[in-house]
């Protein structure tokens, strides 16, 4: 088939990489001027245009059997105009509910999923009662277009409340209250045409100044009841939504159960071990599920861990010496991007360690002592 992907980032280079075996073909479509090259673009024919050019979107769709995405903030109306004369999974909706913190959480507690207490923020004449509802230190955020921890405050008092809310725009905000988790989890599944789903085993995530730096899988920490709430809210969610393609769940572990964060209507950085460290990888299955293939199994083939590559890479050869699976996604180095990852399978906990220490060590290193 014919796949033509919305976006032309790293995770649609990953899913070219796992959709080219299968037979298909790919193209992507983007705002980024082609001379910058982006990493899926250095594979795939891309064509560069804006998500409101309906006539450019219609080009693009007639040379595609099935239209996905690759990042949530693909403007809504795009999707469901090309959902006029193609499938796209998956479905609009998820991208609707994902790219509004407040619609997001609404359609958690609407399955009965548990959350952190949240209110809207509209002007700063709400923030008293936003905080009465959410307590303090909570967390003031945009409600849109907010990603890798941009787009927020923590918040101890009213003042201080005020005045992020000033910097964050003053409206279409969400206030939540600050948990204190003991690790951050994700729960990845894939859900075919048929409505089959399978779920990847839980990743346990550490972030550092809200990006994403490591995911260890199957989660060391995650309790067997943790992982079976994460599955089970991430099954209500697929099924809600009669969702096509691969979905990214992430929760806070507070040892006494789950609260939802958010959830990412596409392949999902903290699902990247997958690709060495599962039968069939998030990549493969979200092509497999749009496609309307069979989907693979998700037994995981060892004990893994995936170090995100942000700022300047460390050399590739270090890096193979530990046994390491290295991606690189073409992009200028430049601080704080991501510009690749590299993932460890192991045999065991403590066969683990030893490298996994080392691999950070690298990346360290390459960004002169930057906390990794
Ligand atoms: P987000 O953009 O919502 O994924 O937030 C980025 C990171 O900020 C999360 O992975 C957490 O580490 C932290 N964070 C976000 N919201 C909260 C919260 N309500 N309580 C505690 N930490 C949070």
């Amino acid at each position: 088939m014919n796949i033509g992907v919305l976006g032309a980032g790293q995770l649609g280079r990953m899913l070219a990489l796992a959709g080219y075996p299968l037979g298909h073909t790919f193209r992507f479509y983007d705002t980024a001027p082609p001379e910058s090259l982006p990493p899926a673009a250095q594979l795939a024919p891309y064509v560069n245009g804006r998500f409101d050019d309906l006539a450019a979107l219609d080009a693009f769709a007639a040379g595609c059997d099935v239209v996905t995405y690759e990042f949530e903030n693909v403007p809504v109306g795009a999707a469901m105009h090309m959902a006029e004369s193609r499938p796209v999974y998956p479905p609009p909706r998820a991208l609707e509910v994902s790219q509004d913190r407040m619609a997001e959480k609404a359609l958690f507690a609407s399955l009965g999923i548990p959350t952190p207490r949240f209110a809207p923020v509209d002007s700063v004449d709400d923030l008293a009662s936003a905080i009465a509802k959410t307590g303090l230190p909570a967390v003031l955020k945009t409600r849109r277009l907010g990603y890798d921890g941009k787009g927020q405050a923590v918040v101890r008092g009213v003042p201080e409340a005020a005045a992020a809310a000033a910097r964050l725009g003053g409206c279409n905000l969400i206030l939540e209250s600050l948990v204190a988790f003991e690790r951050e989890l994700s729960a990845i599944a894939t859900r075919g045409r048929d409505g089959t789903t399978v779920i990847y085993p839980i990743c346990e995530n550490t972030h550092h100044e809200g990006i994403l730096r490591c995911t260890l899988a199957p989660s060391p920490g995650a309790s067997s009841a943790a992982a079976e709430q994460a599955h089970r809210h991430v099954a209500a969610i697929l099924d809600h939504l009669d969702y096509v393609g691969t979905l990214a769940v992430e929760f806070f572990d507070t040892g006494d159960g789950l609260l939802a964060n958010e959830m990412a209507p596409r392949v999902h950085n903290t699902g990247h071990w997958t690709i060495e460290g599962c039968r069939t990888s998030q990549f493969e299955n979200h092509i497999r599920a749009v496609t309307g293939l069979p989907l693979g199994s998700v037994e995981p083939l060892g004990h893994c861990a995936m170090v995100n590559i942000i700022g300047r890479a460390p050399a590739a050869d270090d890096m193979l010496r530990l046994g390491a699976k290295v991606h690189l996604y073409g992009k200028e180095p430049r601080p704080g991007r991501k510009i690749g990852h590299a993932t460890i399978v192991a045999s065991s906990a403590s066969e683990l360690a030893g490298p996994l220490e080392a691999l950070r060590g690298l990346v360290l290193a390459a960004n002169q002592g930057e906390r990794i």
